[in-house]
């Protein structure tokens, strides 16, 4: 709690930046405003001369700053990061089976999810992503690492009717993500969903299954859906449906819902997503590289759907730079359809944080900067020559290369990331770690 004593105001920290972009409505800007953080919580947005009233145990003096809310990374698979650049320029389904399940077979173990998931939140922190929701074997070790980092995550922990190196059959898979989901429940930085892979990875029992469980325990579900249009033509011939149809028949179509990619939908999907309030993750530049179609983020915002912004995994992107994600997503909707006026650079930077707060259900406390959310902020140095000049602060964030320019990043009030220097990661031994892996995973090409 701050404290007021003769009208000083006691807080944690006290950041004073040349601009704050609050989020709340879209392309709004504030100038001469202080944004302060006591207990981990957002206690204070007020204007600047007003600070002299306020003690502060740290000073943030950022003038050449943008404030804005920690960027949201609504999917991923965060491991992947050890496969970055061993297989591009392949198309989506002979990359897995041929390669990256081949590969995953051989490989994964606790040690691997370990490093893999510590170099990929090294590269989300540095670049202003304050929480991400992944996907992948191991998950209790994924939730480990983002505890020891500082770093906000959903696991969606991975169900598959094939068996892993962390699970033999669904049952296990499921048995071994909710007893994980036990262990972390009370873990502030960690939240937990299911993560069946597909309708075709998954057969209609096992979808059945989930959906009861999820229902009893009031939890969401994170899916990848409608990637290709092939997924949606195979589904056709096995059982006469699209795989959306097949989630609304086993009752896993609903507001906590998480369909990621989205890529081929008909007028009739789109009305499904929105009388079932299903969120939408958009990962443009993964759809892009393995040529898997375009997601029509502009029908589905018309039609009030909810969309975030996910990277996908390292593999398939090849980077987990969520500013570049953003320009991808106004720079895909506009070629789309046609029109330079689609997606806006605001509109696209509400995407990241907002709306990927709304996918994750985490809207309440995340997504914005206003007073009692949690304390979850980045700052960019506008600075830069190649930043220059600046007319418009949505404009330099969104098009040009601002991920390399965060400089300090807050998640619940803790300093994680300060003068572009990660504070919770031992970068030598890390680096270290991921040579030996890259020796290793070498002798595969
Ligand atoms: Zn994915």
């Amino acid at each position: 709690m701050s404290r007021i004593t003769d009208g000083i105001v006691t807080v944690d920290s006290i950041i004073n930046p040349g601009w704050v972009l609050p989020i709340t409505r879209c392309g709004e800007i504030l100038k001469e405003t202080s944004v302060a953080i006591t207990d981990g919580i957002i206690s204070h947005i007020i204007p600047r001369e007003k600070s002299k009233n306020f003690i502060s145990k740290k000073n943030f003096e950022l003038p050449n700053h943008v404030l804005l809310p920690g960027l949201i990374n609504c999917h991923g698979h965060a491991a992947m990061s050890l496969l970055r650049g061993l297989a591009d320029d392949i198309p989506l389904e002979s990359w897995l089976q041929n390669i990256i399940w081949p590969i995953e077979r051989k490989y994964i173990s606790e040690t691997f999810v370990r490093d893999g998931t510590e170099l990929a939140i090294a590269e989300m922190l540095l670049s202003g992503t304050t929480t991400f929701s992944d996907m992948y074997f191991f998950p209790e070790t994924v939730a480990d690492v983002a505890i020891k980092s500082g770093m906000r995550c959903q696991i969606s922990f991975p169900i598959l009717d094939f068996p892993s190196n962390w699970a033999e059959s669904t049952d296990e898979y499921l048995k071994k993500g909710l007893a994980m989901r036990d262990n972390f429940r009370h873990v502030d930085l960690i939240s937990t969903i299911f993560g069946p892979h597909s309708t075709y990875t998954l057969n209609e029992s096992s979808l059945v299954n989930i959906s009861t469980l999820a229902s009893e325990l009031d939890i969401g579900v994170q899916i990848h859906l409608h990637e290709t249009n092939q997924e949606v033509v195979q589904g056709l011939a096995k059982n006469d449906e699209r795989p959306i149809e097949t989630l609304l028949k086993v009752g896993l179509l609903g507001p906590k819902t998480q369909c990621v990619h989205m890529t081929e939908l008909n007028s009739e999907d789109i009305k499904l997503l929105n009388q079932t309030g299903a969120q939408v993750i958009h990962c443009p530049e993964s759809n892009m590289k393995l040529a898997s179609g375009i997601s029509p983020i502009n029908k589905l915002l018309d039609a009030d759907i909810n969309v975030g912004l996910g990277t996908d995994g390292a593999a398939s992107n090849n980077d987990l730079d969520l500013f570049g994600e953003l320009k991808s997503a106004a720079l895909l909707a506009k070629i789309n359809t046609m029109d330079a006026t689609s997606l806006t650079a605001a509109e696209a930077l509400t995407l990241g944080t907002l709306g990927g707060a709304k996918v994750l259900g985490m809207d309440k406390s995340i997504g914005t900067i206003e007073v009692g959310k949690l304390g979850d902020l980045i700052a960019v140095n506008l600075d830069h020559v190649a930043m220059q000049p600046i007319h418009d602060i949505f404009s330099q964030l969104v098009y040009l290369n601002s991920g390399s320019q965060v400089t300090h990043s807050w998640i619940q009030g803790q300093l994680v990331v300060q003068d572009s220097k990660l504070l919770t990661i031992d970068q030598t031994d890390l680096r270290q770690r991921i040579l030996n892996w890259q020796k290793l995973l070498t002798n595969e090409l």
